[in-house]
Protein backbone atom coordinates (compact mmCIF):
# COMPACT_ATOMS: atom_id res chain seq x y z
CA UNK A 1 0.00 0.00 0.00
CA UNK A 2 0.92 3.59 -0.82
CA UNK A 3 2.26 5.78 1.63
CA UNK A 4 -0.26 7.78 2.89
CA UNK A 5 -3.30 5.40 1.99
CA UNK A 6 -6.06 7.54 2.26
CA UNK A 7 -9.25 8.01 -0.48
CA UNK A 8 -10.84 11.23 0.48
CA UNK A 9 -14.28 11.24 -1.38
CA UNK A 10 -15.65 14.93 -1.47
CA UNK A 11 -18.75 16.69 -3.47
CA UNK A 12 -22.00 18.50 -2.78
CA UNK A 13 -24.73 17.26 -0.50
CA UNK A 14 -27.24 14.56 -1.56
CA UNK A 15 -24.61 12.96 -3.90
CA UNK A 16 -24.80 10.03 -1.70
CA UNK A 17 -21.10 10.01 -0.68
CA UNK A 18 -21.84 8.39 2.45
CA UNK A 19 -23.07 5.27 1.61
CA UNK A 20 -20.57 5.12 -1.10
CA UNK A 21 -18.05 5.97 1.07
CA UNK A 22 -19.18 3.38 3.65
CA UNK A 23 -18.88 0.69 1.13
CA UNK A 24 -15.76 1.59 -0.08
CA UNK A 25 -14.22 1.65 3.72
CA UNK A 26 -15.62 -1.58 4.09
CA UNK A 27 -14.22 -3.29 1.11
CA UNK A 28 -10.81 -2.11 1.47
CA UNK A 29 -11.07 -3.11 4.84
CA UNK A 30 -10.06 1.10 5.65
CA UNK A 31 -11.90 3.04 8.84
CA UNK A 32 -14.37 5.37 7.03
CA UNK A 33 -14.42 9.49 8.24
CA UNK A 34 -17.55 11.32 7.75
CA UNK A 35 -16.28 14.29 8.62
CA UNK A 36 -19.96 16.55 7.48
CA UNK A 37 -20.94 14.46 10.81
CA UNK A 38 -18.32 16.40 12.31
CA UNK A 39 -19.66 19.77 11.22
CA UNK A 40 -23.53 18.81 12.09
CA UNK A 41 -22.39 17.84 15.51
CA UNK A 42 -21.05 21.66 15.70
CA UNK A 43 -24.02 23.09 14.78
CA UNK A 44 -25.92 20.62 17.57
CA UNK A 45 -23.48 21.98 19.98
CA UNK A 46 -23.87 25.94 18.87
CA UNK A 47 -27.78 25.29 19.42
CA UNK A 48 -27.77 23.51 22.43
CA UNK A 49 -25.35 26.64 23.80
CA UNK A 50 -28.49 29.12 22.31
CA UNK A 51 -25.89 30.66 20.43
CA UNK A 52 -26.77 32.27 16.89
CA UNK A 53 -25.31 30.25 14.43
CA UNK A 54 -25.08 33.21 12.07
CA UNK A 55 -22.87 35.13 14.73
CA UNK A 56 -19.00 34.16 13.97
CA UNK A 57 -18.11 35.76 17.37
CA UNK A 58 -20.54 33.94 19.27
CA UNK A 59 -19.86 30.77 17.96
CA UNK A 60 -16.22 31.25 18.44
CA UNK A 61 -16.53 31.60 21.66
CA UNK A 62 -19.01 29.25 22.50
CA UNK A 63 -15.93 26.75 20.44
CA UNK A 64 -13.42 26.64 23.24
CA UNK A 65 -16.18 25.02 25.60
CA UNK A 66 -16.52 22.22 23.11
CA UNK A 67 -15.34 18.80 23.40
CA UNK A 68 -16.18 16.67 20.26
CA UNK A 69 -15.01 12.77 20.45
CA UNK A 70 -15.98 10.22 17.68
CA UNK A 71 -16.36 6.93 19.55
CA UNK A 72 -16.96 3.68 18.37
CA UNK A 73 -20.24 2.22 18.46
CA UNK A 74 -21.96 -1.07 17.63
CA UNK A 75 -21.80 -2.68 14.27
CA UNK A 76 -18.83 -0.73 13.21
CA UNK A 77 -20.63 3.02 12.90
CA UNK A 78 -19.02 6.12 14.61
CA UNK A 79 -21.01 7.37 17.56
CA UNK A 80 -20.63 11.32 17.82
CA UNK A 81 -20.05 12.76 21.58
CA UNK A 82 -20.10 16.35 22.57
CA UNK A 83 -18.97 17.03 25.60
CA UNK A 84 -19.58 13.18 26.75
CA UNK A 85 -23.21 13.24 25.53
CA UNK A 86 -23.84 11.14 22.39
CA UNK A 87 -25.66 13.70 19.78
CA UNK A 88 -25.25 10.93 16.84
CA UNK A 89 -28.93 10.78 16.38
CA UNK A 90 -29.68 14.51 16.22
CA UNK A 91 -27.16 15.14 13.57
CA UNK A 92 -29.45 14.12 10.52
CA UNK A 93 -32.22 16.72 10.77
CA UNK A 94 -32.75 19.77 7.65
CA UNK A 95 -32.13 22.26 10.57
CA UNK A 96 -28.83 21.09 11.52
CA UNK A 97 -28.20 20.45 7.38
CA UNK A 98 -28.31 23.91 7.02
CA UNK A 99 -26.77 25.17 10.38
CA UNK A 100 -23.85 22.74 9.80
CA UNK A 101 -23.25 24.44 6.26
CA UNK A 102 -23.46 27.90 8.12
CA UNK A 103 -20.70 27.37 10.93
CA UNK A 104 -18.35 25.76 8.63
CA UNK A 105 -18.23 28.72 6.94
CA UNK A 106 -16.16 29.91 9.83
CA UNK A 107 -12.40 29.60 9.79
CA UNK A 108 -11.84 28.75 13.57
CA UNK A 109 -14.41 25.93 13.29
CA UNK A 110 -12.89 24.50 10.32
CA UNK A 111 -9.17 24.89 11.97
CA UNK A 112 -10.14 22.68 15.20
CA UNK A 113 -12.21 20.11 13.17
CA UNK A 114 -9.45 19.64 10.72
CA UNK A 115 -6.77 19.27 13.17
CA UNK A 116 -9.05 16.51 14.27
CA UNK A 117 -9.22 15.34 10.77
CA UNK A 118 -5.56 14.98 10.24
CA UNK A 119 -5.03 13.49 13.44
CA UNK A 120 -7.13 10.62 12.88
CA UNK A 121 -5.45 9.90 9.07
CA UNK A 122 -2.32 10.03 10.57
CA UNK A 123 -1.83 6.01 10.82
CA UNK A 124 -3.71 5.88 7.12
CA UNK A 125 -5.94 3.27 5.99
CA UNK A 126 -8.60 5.87 5.97
CA UNK A 127 -11.78 6.95 3.89
CA UNK A 128 -12.54 10.64 3.98
CA UNK A 129 -15.40 12.08 2.96
CA UNK A 130 -16.51 15.77 3.25
CA UNK A 131 -16.16 18.65 0.87
CA UNK A 132 -12.54 19.81 1.71
CA UNK A 133 -10.58 16.06 2.39
CA UNK A 134 -8.69 16.27 -1.51
CA UNK A 135 -8.25 19.64 -1.25
CA UNK A 136 -6.94 20.85 2.24
CA UNK A 137 -7.36 18.64 4.88
CA UNK A 138 -5.77 15.83 2.97
CA UNK A 139 -3.43 17.13 -0.10
CA UNK A 140 -0.93 14.24 -0.09
CA UNK A 141 -3.78 11.83 -0.27
CA UNK A 142 -3.03 8.79 -2.29
CA UNK A 143 -6.53 8.84 -3.74
CA UNK A 144 -8.79 11.53 -4.50
CA UNK A 145 -12.66 11.35 -6.03
CA UNK A 146 -15.30 14.27 -6.38
CA UNK A 147 -18.72 13.15 -6.96
CA UNK A 148 -21.28 15.45 -8.27
CA UNK A 149 -24.86 14.73 -9.83
CA UNK A 150 -27.40 17.34 -10.68
CA UNK A 151 -29.46 18.83 -8.19
CA UNK A 152 -32.67 17.41 -9.55
CA UNK A 153 -31.75 14.31 -9.05
CA UNK A 154 -29.71 14.43 -5.94
CA UNK A 155 -32.86 16.12 -4.23
CA UNK A 156 -35.22 12.73 -6.07
CA UNK A 157 -32.88 10.35 -4.23
CA UNK A 158 -33.48 12.29 -0.80
CA UNK A 159 -36.86 12.60 -1.19
CA UNK A 160 -37.18 8.80 -2.23
CA UNK A 161 -35.04 7.99 0.94
CA UNK A 162 -36.88 10.04 3.56
CA UNK A 163 -40.14 8.12 1.91
CA UNK A 164 -38.49 4.64 2.61
CA UNK A 165 -37.14 5.56 6.11
CA UNK A 166 -40.72 7.36 7.09
CA UNK A 167 -43.05 4.83 8.62
CA UNK A 168 -46.35 6.12 8.15
CA UNK A 169 -45.76 6.83 4.73
CA UNK A 170 -45.88 10.77 5.27
CA UNK A 171 -45.28 12.97 2.39
CA UNK A 172 -42.58 14.61 1.35
CA UNK A 173 -42.01 17.83 0.17
CA UNK A 174 -39.68 17.16 -2.89
CA UNK A 175 -39.76 20.98 -4.15
CA UNK A 176 -38.57 21.60 -0.28
CA UNK A 177 -35.58 19.24 -0.46
CA UNK A 178 -34.49 20.51 -4.23
CA UNK A 179 -35.10 24.33 -2.47
CA UNK A 180 -32.32 23.44 0.48
CA UNK A 181 -29.88 21.33 -1.64
CA UNK A 182 -29.42 24.37 -3.83
CA UNK A 183 -29.05 26.74 -0.89
CA UNK A 184 -26.16 24.16 0.90
CA UNK A 185 -24.57 24.07 -2.50
CA UNK A 186 -24.23 27.85 -3.09
CA UNK A 187 -23.32 28.57 0.85
CA UNK A 188 -20.38 25.79 0.34
CA UNK A 189 -19.47 26.92 -2.81
CA UNK A 190 -18.99 30.41 -2.49
CA UNK A 191 -17.67 30.59 0.88
CA UNK A 192 -14.11 32.32 0.59
CA UNK A 193 -12.36 29.05 2.59
CA UNK A 194 -12.42 25.52 1.64
CA UNK A 195 -14.78 25.65 -0.72
CA UNK A 196 -16.52 22.78 -2.09
CA UNK A 197 -14.52 22.20 -5.56
CA UNK A 198 -12.39 18.91 -6.79
CA UNK A 199 -9.08 18.92 -5.92
CA UNK A 200 -6.78 18.97 -9.06
CA UNK A 201 -5.78 15.41 -9.21
CA UNK A 202 -9.33 14.19 -8.42
CA UNK A 203 -11.25 11.68 -10.78
CA UNK A 204 -14.52 13.99 -11.09
CA UNK A 205 -17.63 11.22 -11.00
CA UNK A 206 -21.16 12.01 -12.54
CA UNK A 207 -23.44 9.79 -10.78
CA UNK A 208 -26.50 11.36 -12.01
CA UNK A 209 -27.31 8.24 -14.25
CA UNK A 210 -25.21 5.83 -12.37
CA UNK A 211 -25.68 3.62 -9.18
CA UNK A 212 -24.46 3.45 -6.33
CA UNK A 213 -23.20 -0.18 -6.54
CA UNK A 214 -21.49 1.42 -9.98
CA UNK A 215 -19.92 4.16 -8.25
CA UNK A 216 -18.10 2.06 -5.45
CA UNK A 217 -16.85 -0.53 -8.21
CA UNK A 218 -15.48 2.47 -9.99
CA UNK A 219 -13.69 3.49 -7.11
CA UNK A 220 -12.49 0.46 -5.62
CA UNK A 221 -10.84 -0.60 -9.57
CA UNK A 222 -9.36 2.55 -9.71
CA UNK A 223 -7.95 2.76 -5.98
CA UNK A 224 -6.64 -0.95 -6.69
CA UNK A 225 -4.96 -0.27 -9.69
CA UNK A 226 -3.24 2.44 -8.38
CA UNK A 227 -2.03 0.46 -5.51
CA UNK A 228 -0.98 -2.19 -8.11
CA UNK A 229 1.15 0.29 -10.13
CA UNK A 230 2.89 1.30 -6.91
CA UNK A 231 3.59 -1.90 -5.94
CA UNK A 232 5.26 -2.49 -9.33
CA UNK A 233 7.11 0.19 -9.49
CA UNK A 234 8.51 -0.01 -5.66
CA UNK A 235 9.33 -4.23 -7.12
CA UNK A 236 11.23 -2.62 -10.32
CA UNK A 237 13.44 -0.11 -7.76
O1 LIG B 1 -21.79 16.00 4.28
P1 LIG B 1 -22.85 16.62 5.14
O2 LIG B 1 -24.05 17.03 4.36
O3 LIG B 1 -23.21 15.78 6.33
O4 LIG B 1 -22.19 17.95 5.71
C1 LIG B 1 -22.90 18.90 6.44
C2 LIG B 1 -22.31 20.28 6.17
O5 LIG B 1 -21.00 20.35 6.74
C3 LIG B 1 -22.12 20.62 4.69
O6 LIG B 1 -23.22 21.31 4.13
C4 LIG B 1 -20.88 21.48 4.66
O7 LIG B 1 -21.21 22.83 4.76
C5 LIG B 1 -20.13 21.10 5.90
N1 LIG B 1 -18.92 20.32 5.61
C6 LIG B 1 -17.77 21.01 5.34
N2 LIG B 1 -16.59 20.35 5.15
C7 LIG B 1 -16.56 19.02 5.21
C8 LIG B 1 -17.74 18.28 5.46
C9 LIG B 1 -18.91 18.98 5.65
O8 LIG B 1 -17.77 22.24 5.26
N3 LIG B 1 -15.40 18.40 5.06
Amino acid sequence: MSELAIVTIDGPSGVGKSSVSRQVAAALDYSYLDTGAMYRAVAVFVGDSGVDDRNEQAVVRALAALRLTLAPGKGGDTRFLVNGLDVTCRLRSPEISLASSRVSAFAPVRQKLGLMQRRIGEAGRVVAEGRDMGTVVFPDAAHKFFLDAHPEIRARRRALQLQAQSANGAVVDEAEILRQTMLRDRQDSERPIASLRPADTAMIIDTSAMTQEQVVDLILDRVRMAERLIRDKQALK
